[in-house]
């Protein structure tokens, strides 16, 4: 039996809503993924969006065409990459949200083939754009759904709560809120810590939205710096190898200095996705003119950090979200377009030595809930299929790993004196597995299984019925 494990970066209303998509993460060929496509297709009227998501060009032979993927449906689609910063759709789409090929010329956020025409590609806010327009309009009843089935899958994985980022999504933040109400309660009890994007921070504030804060509560706000790796969209200093770009800065040192104020102006930390090095270097630029506050400022990813760049974070007990999943998923392609830099990348044993705090996530959907692939992942820094290791240098230990799960993962939302620990007058939040994580067989860790998952002292998950 361990302290219950807590996913600290989540979308879980996105993971919900991943549930019930059509995906192409089995793809391998361009024909293999227009056919997920062609299915979905014949399943709407021809007016609706349609969705696959988890494509992955590393994976595939090439991407469909624009015309290709006009050919496939009439109606509206978005196709999101695994990494939900690009997407791709066809010219119905790109309609929608008022995208042509004359006003998207010199727009880096809209995708263009070698002689300049339109690829069907969208990247960051762009991206944001289309998929906002095609899930603006989901039903209550199919936001509570979502979290009614993503909470389902988290407790029968062992999950006993989760730091979510969901409000900003899905029209009004009010509706996943309700959704989250709605379904979590002393009858269905769930730890839901809610990262509160910078989009509707202000607005949130001044409707004085509130929640019971026993199972549902706030936390900081969210803001991304930067894009992905995956579609070059991750700010550089350096250029990525081979270009000339060093990817995308998604807020001016003015637009970034003025969330923070309104983060500090109402006593927020601030919780920032920042996966290349210049954007980690914006983040530290700032927090170092602020004072910090009670609730915790955290650097999500921790993808590509300097030794340099973490005693400044240390020096500004910033505490870092880590996705040790990520790592698997990522290589070798992304040591091709980082090159040396790769020394840098995914340092969680060194983020330990300088004496950082490390929550344990899986940023859902983008990867499995699954606690124990991420233990692997963090553990051996291999695939389970190779044995290439990816800089054993910064292997974690089993109880690394569990200790990130739990006591990490309780101070990144500043809940270390009543949550993650076994002990008395803590949380009774418990994930009970049949298999000794500290000392089995490696290869035992991915084959575990929950037995029972508690929350506040109620079984809310048991296999054996
Ligand atoms: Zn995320």
């Amino acid at each position: 039996m361990y302290p219950g494990f807590v996913d600290s970066h989540i979308h879980l209303v996105g993971y919900g809503e991943l549930l019930s998509k059509a995906v192409a993460s089995h793809c391998t060929t361009v024909e293999q993924f227009k056919d997920v496509i062609k299915k979905e297709a014949t399943k709407l009227s021809g007016k609706e969006w349609l969705f696959v998501d988890l494509w992955d060009e590393n994976q595939l032979d090439r991407l469909p065409t624009l015309s290709e993927l006009d050919a496939l449906y009439g109606g509206p689609m978005v196709l999101r990459r695994v990494c939900r910063h690009v997407c791709l759709t066809n010219h119905t789409g790109l309609a929608a949200i008022g995208i042509t090929a004359s006003n998207s010329v010199e727009d880096e956020q809209v995708g263009h083939d070698e002689t300049g025409q339109l690829n069907g590609l969208l990247y960051e806010n762009k991206n944001d754009l289309l998929v906002n327009e095609a899930t603006k309009n989901v039903t209550d009843e199919q936001l509570v759904q979502y979290v009614e089935n993503a909470i389902q899958h988290l407790t029968a994985s062992g999950i006993t709560g989760v730091h979510s980022e969901d409000l900003g999504y899905f029209g009004q933040y009010t509706k996943s809120l309700q959704a989250y109400k709605k379904v979590i309660g002393e009858e269905k009890p769930f730890r839901a810590h809610l990262l509160r994007n910078h989009r509707v921070f202000q607005q949130m504030m001044e409707d004085g939205a509130s929640v019971d804060g026993k199972y549902i509560e706030f936390g900081a706000m969210k803001l991304f710096a930067d894009g992905s790796f995956g579609g070059n969209t991750a700010w550089l200093k350096e250029a990525y190898v081979g270009t000339q770009t060093t990817g995308i800065a998604l807020h001016t040192d003015e637009q970034f200095a003025q969330w923070l104020q309104l983060a500090r102006k109402y006593d927020s930390g601030i919780a920032v996705h920042a996966i290349g090095d210049a954007a980690v270097d914006q983040f530290i630029r700032h927090l170092e003119r602020v004072p910090p506050v009670a609730m915790r400022d955290r650097y999500i990813h921790g993808s590509l950090c300097s030794t340099e760049q973490m005693k400044a974070l240390k020096k500004l007990h910033v505490i870092v979200d880590a996705q040790p999943a990520f790592l698997l998923s990522d290589m070798p392609w992304l040591q091709e377009k980082l090159g040396k830099r790769e020394a840098r990348l995914y340092p969680w044993k060194t983020f330990l030595n300088e004496g950082l705090v490390l929550g344990a996530g899986t940023d859902a959907p983008i990867e499995s809930i699954s606690p124990f692939e991420t233990i692997w992942a963090g553990v051996t820094r291999k695939k389970p299929s190779s044995q290439v290791v990816f800089d054993a240098s910064e292997r974690l230990t089993r109880y690394e790993m569990v200790h990130m799960y739990t006591v990490g993962s309780a101070y990144t939302g500043n809940q270390e004196l009543y949550r993650g620990k076994i002990q008395k007058d803590f949380d009774a939040d418990f994930t009970i597995v049949d298999t000794d994580l500290l000392c089995c067989e490696e290869a035992a860790i991915l084959k575990a299984n929950v037995l029972q998952t508690v929350i506040d002292g109620k079984v809310v998950y048991d296999s054996s019925l």
